[in-house]
Order: C-alpha cells, then structure tokens, then sequence
C-alpha cells in the first residue's frame, strides 16, 4: 500500500467516525460508500498504473531503439575502418576460430572459400600460417619479420584480455619493404663510401711510410711520392665534398633557392671554366641555343649539374666535338650534352647513375672522378622536378638529355 493510498484510508475512516458519533448515519451505508468509494480508487489506480508502465515501456522501447540503433552504427564504421585499412589485420578468438580479418588480408590467403578459418585451417600462405598459430598459441606479444611473396613485413601480434584472461589476440602486418631496401641501401653506401675512403688512404700511408724510412734516400722517388700524395689528397677532398653534397640532396626536407634564369647563362658560365681544360684535350665546344625562355632553377645547384656533365664530356673524350643545345618540346626545357667519346652498352647506360659505379674505373680515378659526379647530377634534377636519361654508343660517344618543366 503507496502514501496515497494510506492516507485516503485514514481521512475515509475519520469521516466515517465523524459521520457515526455526530450525525448518526446508518453503519451500513457507510460501509457501502467506502468499498464504493475504494472500489472506484482500486480500479482507476490500476488504469493509472497501467497507463504509466505504456508510457514507461514506450521511452525504453525508444531508448532501446536508438542505442541499438546507434551500436549497429558504430559496429558498421568499426568495420569499415578495419576493412579499409591499409595493412593485413586479423582478429582471432579465445578458441583460435579467425572472427574478422580485412581486405587486404586476402593477399596472404591461397584460396577465398567462405568456410569458417581457425589458426590451424585458414588457407594462408606458410610464413603467415605459423606467425598466426605460434600466436594463438603462445598468448603474447610477438613481434617478428617475415617475408612473403617478395615482400618484407613487421608482423604483430597482440594478446586481448577479458577479466585478466586470454580471451584472443589481434594479429597485424606492416609492409615495411621499402623501408628495408632503403636500410640495405644504406648499408651498401656506407660501405661503398668506406672503401672508396680506403683506397687513398692506404696509398697516402704507404708513402708517408716509405718517405720516414732512417734509410730512405732517393729523389727523385721522392718528388714522385710527394706528387702521388698531392694527387690522392686531392682525390680525397673531391671524395668528401661530393659525399656531403648528395647528402644534403638527399634530404627529405631539402629548399631549393629557385630563380627566374636563363639557362643558357648557366651553361656559358659552366662551359667558361672548362675552356682550358678542353683545348688542352683538343675538344671543342658548339651551341646551339634553340630557346632562351627562363627556368625556375636554383642557380648554384643548375651550375654544379652542367660543371658535371660538361667534365664528364671532357673527361670520357679523346677527340672530337661536345655539343650543347637547348629547346622547348611540349611545355618542356630541353638541354641536350652530346659528346663524341667513349660511349657506352646499353647495361652500363642503365647503371651509371648509381652511386660509385664506373664503367672504366682506371680512367675515372685518372681524371679524378669520385664516382658520385652523375648521382648528384640526378638528384639535383628530380629536386626541381625534372628528369635526366642518356643514349649512347659505344665508340661513338653519349648524349645526355634533361627536361625541365616550366
Ligand atoms: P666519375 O667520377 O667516375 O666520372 P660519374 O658519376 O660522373 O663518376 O660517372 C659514372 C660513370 O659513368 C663514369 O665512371 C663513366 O664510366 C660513365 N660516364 C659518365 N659520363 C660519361 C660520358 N660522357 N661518356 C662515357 N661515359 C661516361
């Protein structure tokens, strides 16, 4: 029985006192109002109770609605989100059964049959097939790189935990192929770097030895090795000077100091510098300036790129003429070094942009080359957006050609 309820009952039987001692009224119709009275509350509370419990279930039928409503919605983006992202991932439950895994799962899976996968049974390629079971089966975190089809990934396994039990685990794979290839990269360029470092090195050593021998007494050997020292020291120097310029072309975040200029400037200034040098090898120069449109170049880098090809021309020639030319073709600047030398195969055409490859190693240590002349030249060109590529015969000579775009 509610408040309510209780205190009608106390008012009713003070009015029936009230009505028995005061105006003596009949017991009976007394009695009979009051279950009248009660019967009347009885039922319209009911109705009242009722109507309140419709109004009551409607708002949590409401309530359930739009919660389940809004589950649904969130377990559709999580899905979405995990179908769309860009690394094989994959979730397996406390009894190894595979409960979701994304799209880009499939390129470990040999066949896509709809049948249920677990750790054991799940159609996958080998390497990917044992990193799930020995995840599942030892319920911790491993973390291993294996590689598939190719390609090298960070493969990872995380345990779930429901109440401090194992409960599954999330399974992921980075494609971290590039990122190794750059790190072997490296690798190869430090030790590559190393030798080409060595090798003046041990000549300048062995001479400075010979030189501070008690015994050592010989001129004109001397002036030979003081000589041979001058020249490998020199070799050092452009060495050094050219590791450091790749490795600020290398970076990431490296700013060009761009300016309107006339290429054909840069060329005369570049060509200038190397006039003696080619009439004392008996080389000339031709140009042929088709176009004088500007370019948005950064000009100290636009001279060291034609200060290399120009002594590249010189250097890989004995004879003949080394022709310059630039145009417009399609929207582009076009600048063109040919020379009349040595040539070159098809197969050394497709590597002498790599860093310290030499065709003829002899003559590149002879004319003082570093083997890093062409990598600069490349990485200077693609820092402006432009590309460089060659053609070439060998005894013939080599014809290299950029495109700027404007
Ligand atoms: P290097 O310091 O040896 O000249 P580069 O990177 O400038 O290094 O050039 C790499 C190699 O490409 C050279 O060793 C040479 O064999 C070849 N090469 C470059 N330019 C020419 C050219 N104009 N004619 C023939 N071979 C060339």
């Amino acid at each position: 029985m509610n408040k309510e309820t209780l205190s009608k009952l106390v008012m009713m039987l003070l009015f029936s006192y009230i009505g028995l001692a005061l105006f003596d009224i009949n017991e009976y119709l007394i009695i009979f109002v009051l279950i009248c009275y009660f019967g009347y509350d009885f039922l319209h509370g009911k109705e009242e109770i009722e109507r309140r419990n419709r109004i009551e279930n409607k708002e949590l039928l409401n309530e359930i609605k739009s919660s389940t409503s809004d589950a649904y919605l969130k377990h559709k983006q999580l899905l979405t989100m995990i179908s769309n992202m860009p690394f094989p991932l994959l979730l397996l439950d406390m009894n190894g059964k595979v409960v979701l895994y994304n799209t880009s799962f499939n390129r470990f899976r040999d066949s896509h049959d709809e049948r249920e996968l677990d750790y054991i049974n799940n159609d996958c390629k080998y390497e990917i097939a044992e990193f799930l079971k020995d995840a599942y089966i030892f319920e911790k975190q491993i973390d291993k790189t294996i590689t598939v089809d190719d390609k090298t990934y960070q493969a990872i396994s995380v345990p779930v935990t429901t109440k401090g039990k194992f409960s599954g685990c999330v399974v992921l794979f980075q494609d971290i192929t590039i990122a190794k290839e750059r790190e072997s990269m490296q690798k190869q360029f430090i030790a590559d770097a190393s030798h080409e470092l060595k090798t003046p090195i041990s000549v300048i050593k062995g001479m400075v030895e010979i030189l501070n021998r008690d015994d050592f007494d010989d001129e004109k050997t001397e002036i030979e090795f003081l000589h041979q020292i001058e020249k490998e020291t020199n070799r050092l120097e452009v060495i050094v000077r050219d590791l450091l310029q790749l490795s600020r072309l290398s970076k990431d975040n490296l700013i060009l100091k761009r300016e309107s200029l006339d290429f054909t400037q840069i060329i005369d200034y570049s060509l200038n510098s190397f006039t003696r040098l080619a009439k004392k090898k008996g080389l000339s120069f031709n140009v042929d300036y088709q176009t004088h449109e500007s370019v948005f170049v950064d000009k100290e880098l636009s001279i060291t790129l034609m200060n290399n090809l120009i002594s590249n021309a010189i250097k890989y020639s004995d004879s003949g003429t080394i022709h310059i030319t630039t145009k417009e073709i399609h929207d582009e600047y076009v600048v063109t070094i040919k020379d009349e030398g040595v040539g070159l195969s098809q197969e050394d055409c497709d590597k002498i942009f790599e860093r310290f490859y030499r065709v003829d190693k002899a003559r590149s240590r002879e004319s003082g080359g570093s083997g890093l002349g062409l990598p600069i030249v490349k990485s200077i060109i693609e820092a402006h957006g432009g590309n460089i590529h060659v053609e070439s015969t060998l005894g013939e000579g080599t014809t290299f050609i950029i495109h700027f775009k404007y």
